[in-house]
């Protein structure tokens, strides 16, 4: 990526080398809201265990801005330019976008959502409407799922964004209400739906990245190649060596690389309606 005229965003909170501490919420609220992960966790087991195992901690403030050292910038400044594109597209469709904020954090992180662990990879809280990176995930994508480069890993932001994009449409309210009158397999294919768009919004930002000169050659292929690592299909056949299609959340590679395409291809967000699609 070519990032240098990038203005960074200020809304990331740095909470690197600060510990479990932090978040103000207790033990006892439990916390519904939905999750949305990078890779194929079953949200609503994520929550259970959460919501047990959050360790009380006091109340710490964290750094807020732009950091100053090499990846910090790199993920504010992709951060800011997610802002800029969804700023603009918001506007022409006469509405106002709210900005979320970037954690980063390592090991784990309080959230509104319950407690956050690196091990689940990169997720979005709809209740604080905050993104959550652990950096050491950017090693993993490139040593753990063959993904290197960073057009990859600003994908997994741009994604995690589009999340926050559904918050600010309505999407993730609709889910929200739709959780209890669902079978655990149509809400697993309401949850696939929900991250093909979060790919496919990656997608037109990063439609809108080229447009502003931010791309290298190379950096679709990457991103291409990283869609291909963390499908469900995929995912499943490494851990546990078959694939099991009614538990996907997620979608398969093929899938997640095809939305991400479209919205590339057009830079429109109305192309990522994956839920009137016949078929994904
Ligand atoms: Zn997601």
């Amino acid at each position: 990526m070519r990032l240098g005229n990038q203005r960074a965003s200020g809304n990331v909170e740095d909470r690197r080398g600060m510990g479990v501490v932090g978040g103000g919420l207790g033990v006892g609220g439990i916390v519904i809201a939905l999750i949305a992960y990078f890779l194929g966790f079953d949200p609503s087991a994520v929550i259970n265990m959460v919501d047990q195992g959050a360790p009380q901690g006091e109340t710490r403030d964290a750094p807020k801005g732009a950091p100053v050292d090499e990846k910090g910038q790199f993920v504010a400044k992709v951060l800011g330019s997610a802002e800029d594109v969804w700023g603009k597209i918001f506007q022409q469709a006469n509405s106002q976008y709210r900005p979320a904020t970037l954690v980063l954090y390592d090991g784990q992180v309080r959230s509104a959502c319950g407690m956050g662990q690196s091990a689940m990879g990169p997720f979005y809280c709809s209740a604080d409407e905050k993104l959550y990176i652990d950096l050491a995930f950017f090693r993993d994508l490139q040593a753990r799922f063959g993904a290197p480069g960073d057009f990859a890993q600003a994908y997994v932001i741009a994604h995690e964004v589009g999340h926050h994009v559904q918050k600010l449409t309505g999407t993730f309210q609709k889910m929200e209400k739709s959780r209890g009158r669902l079978s655990k397999a149509e809400f697993n294919r309401t949850s696939v739906r929900m991250e093909l768009q979060a790919d496919c919004y990656a997608g037109v930002w990063g439609y809108h990245a080229g447009t502003m000169n931010q791309l290298d050659t190379g950096d679709l292929t990457e991103a291409l190649n990283a869609a291909t690592a963390i499908g469900d299909d995929r995912l499943q056949k490494q851990t546990q060596g078959h694939v099991v299609p009614e538990s996907f959340t997620h979608g398969s590679s093929e899938q997640r690389v095809r939305w991400f395409k479209r919205g590339m291809d057009s830079g429109r967000a109305g192309d990522c309606d994956t839920f009137s699609a016949s078929s994904l």
